[in-house]
C-alpha cells in the first residue's frame, strides 16, 4: 500500500496554481502573499524615546538638570540639550539633539521648580535608534507568506495598501450517502446528519479558500455522475466524502474515472482514512475522502490542506513537535501511519483522549493535538517522546 509521504508527493507533484489578484490590504487576512514586500523607510524612522521621562546626557546623571521644555510624540524638537540640561519627553517622541539617554520619570525627583535630579543608580539609554529594526529598502515579507494580523501591521508600516495575493482556491464539496440528511432536519430511522460536508466547508474557509457546498448526493450512479460533472466544471478542487470504500454502493471512483479523472491512488497506508482517492482532470484536483468523519477531518488536514496552499503558492509545513507521553500507548497492528487524537497538557505531556475510532468525531473536539505513530511502531512507553501536531 502507498505510504503517506509518497501519497503527499503525488498530490504535490503537479500543482495547478490559482493566479493572483490585487486587493486592499485590509482585506488580505489569511490570504497568501504573491509578491515580496519592501519597506520604504527606516524603522524606527528617527531616534525615538522608548520611555516617558527626561532626555539628557548620560554624563550628567549625577547632577541637577535644568528642564528646558517638553517634547510630545509627533513633535519635531526645536530644543537642543546641552550640559546640565534635559527635556521632558514622551514615549514615541523624537529624541532631541545633544541627548543620548532618556531617564524614566519614575527615577527622577523635582528639586526646585524647573529642575530635576536622577534618583536611580544606573539606566539604559531607553532610546530606540533610527533603523535599528529595519532599513529603507529591506525586504520585510516574502512571496508565499500567509497573512496574519502581524503581517497586516508590517503592510501598514510599509504603506503597502494594495497587495498582490493568490486567488482563493474554490473547492467544491459533495457529501455522498443515502443515509444523510441536512443538519436542520431530525433524521428518520436509519439516517444521520451530514457533518462532513459542513466540516469540510469550514476547513476550506479556515485555509483562506472558498468553499462551494454542493449538497448531498444519493448513492446512485446517475446522481453521482451529474454532481461530479458540475463539480469538475465549477471548481479548482473537488472534495467528495463517502462512497470510496468497498460497499455495494461506493460508486465514486468509478464515476470519477468515467468523467475523465485520472485517478492516481485509491488507498494509502494511513489510519484512519485508508480508502482515500486522489486524481486530477486537467486543472481540477479531486479528492474522494472516506465518509467516516474523523477520516475526512484528518485527511483534509494531512492531504488536502497542503495542496490548497501549494495552489496558492505557499509551502505549508505543519508544526510537528516531539513531546513525551504521559501514559503507555500500544497498538496491535503497525502496518499504517496512524493519527490519534490526544490532549497536550500545559506541561507538554501527551495523553490520548477517549477515542472509539474513525466515526467518533467528538473525540477531535476533546483533543488539542494529533499524535502521529509511524509505520512499524507498536508501543510508545510513558515518558518516550512522540510526534504531535497541535490542532
Ligand atoms: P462511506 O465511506 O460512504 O462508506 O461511509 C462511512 C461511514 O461514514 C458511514 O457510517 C457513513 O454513514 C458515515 N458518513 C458518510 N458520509 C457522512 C457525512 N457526510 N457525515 C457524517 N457521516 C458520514
Ligand atoms: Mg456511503
Amino acid at each position: 500500500m502507498l505510504a503517506f509521504d509518497k501519497a503527499l508527493e503525488i498530490i504535490l507533484d503537479d500543482v495547478k496554481r490559482t493566479g493572483t489578484e490585487l486587493i486592499p490590504y485590509e482585506e488580505s487576512l489569511s490570504r497568501v502573499l504573491a509578491e515580496d514586500i519592501t519597506i520604504d523607510s527606516d524603522m524606527p524612522p528617527f531616534d525615538k524615546a522608548a520611555m516617558d521621562g527626561y532626555a539628557c546626557r548620560k554624563s550628567d546623571l549625577g547632577t541637577e538638570l535644568e528642564v528646558l521644555g517638553m517634547i510630545a510624540a509627533g513633535d519635531v524638537p526645536r530644543l537642543k540639550v546641552g550640559p546640565g540640561q534635559c527635556v521632558k519627553i514622551m514615549t514615541g517622541a523624537m529624541v532631541p539633539e545633544g541627548a543620548d539617554t532618556v531617564i524614566m520619570s519614575e527615577f527622577t525627583k523635582a528639586t526646585v521648580p524647573g529642575f530635576i535630579r536622577f534618583t536611580g543608580e544606573k539606566t539604559a539609554s531607553n532610546i530606540a535608534y533610527r533603523a535599528e529594526e529595519l532599513r529603507a529598502g529591506d525586504r520585510v515579507l516574502s512571496k508565499g507568506v500567509r497573512i496574519f494580523p502581524q503581517h497586516i501591521a508590517i503592510l501598514s508600516a510599509a504603506g503597502h495598501t494594495r497587495v498582490l495575493v493568490a486567488k482563493r482556491v474554490r473547492a467544491g464539496i459533495i457529501s455522498t450517502g443515502d443515509e444523510l440528511v441536512e443538519p436542520s432536519f431530525r433524521p428518520e430511522p436509519g439516517k444521520i446528519r451530514n457533518s462532513n460536508g459542513h466540516q469540510l466547508a469550514a476547513q476550506v474557509t479556515a485555509c483562506g479558500c472558498t468553499p462551494n457546498y454542493m449538497g448531498i448526493v444519493a448513492d446512485d450512479k446517475g446522481a453521482t455522475d451529474h454532481v461530479i460533472k458540475k463539480g469538475l466544471a465549477e471548481n479548482d478542487v473537488v472534495i467528495l466524502s463517502g462512497g470510496v470504500s468497498a460497499g455495494d454502493f461506493d460508486f465514486v471512483p468509478e464515476v470519477l474515472q468515467h468523467n475523465g479523472v485520472n485517478i492516481m491512488f485509491q488507498k494509502v497506508a494511513v489510519k484512519p482514512g485508508r480508502p482515500t482517492v486522489y486524481g486530477r482532470k486537467e486543472k481540477v484536483h479531486v479528492f474522494g475522502l472516506p465518509g467516516n468523519p474523523v477520516s475526512s477531518f484528518i485527511n483534509f488536514e494531512t492531504f488536502v490542506k497542503p495542496l490548497l496552499f501549494a495552489m496558492m503558492g505557499s509551502h505549508l509545513q505543519p508544526l510537528e513537535i516531539k513531546m513525551p507521553m504521559a501514559v503507555d500507548f500500544n497498538r496491535k497492528k503497525a502496518d499504517r501511519q496512524e493519527y490519534v487524537p490526544v490532549h497536550i497538557s500545559i506541561s507538554g505531556e501527551i495523553t490520548p483522549v477517549r477515542y472509539r475510532g474513525s466515526a467518533h468525531i467528538h473525540a477531535i473536539c476533546e483533543a488539542n493535538g494529533l499524535m502521529r505513530i509511524p509505520i512499524g511502531v507498536f508501543k510508545i512507553k510513558r515518558g518516550a517522546k512522540t510526534y504531535v501536531r497541535p490542532l
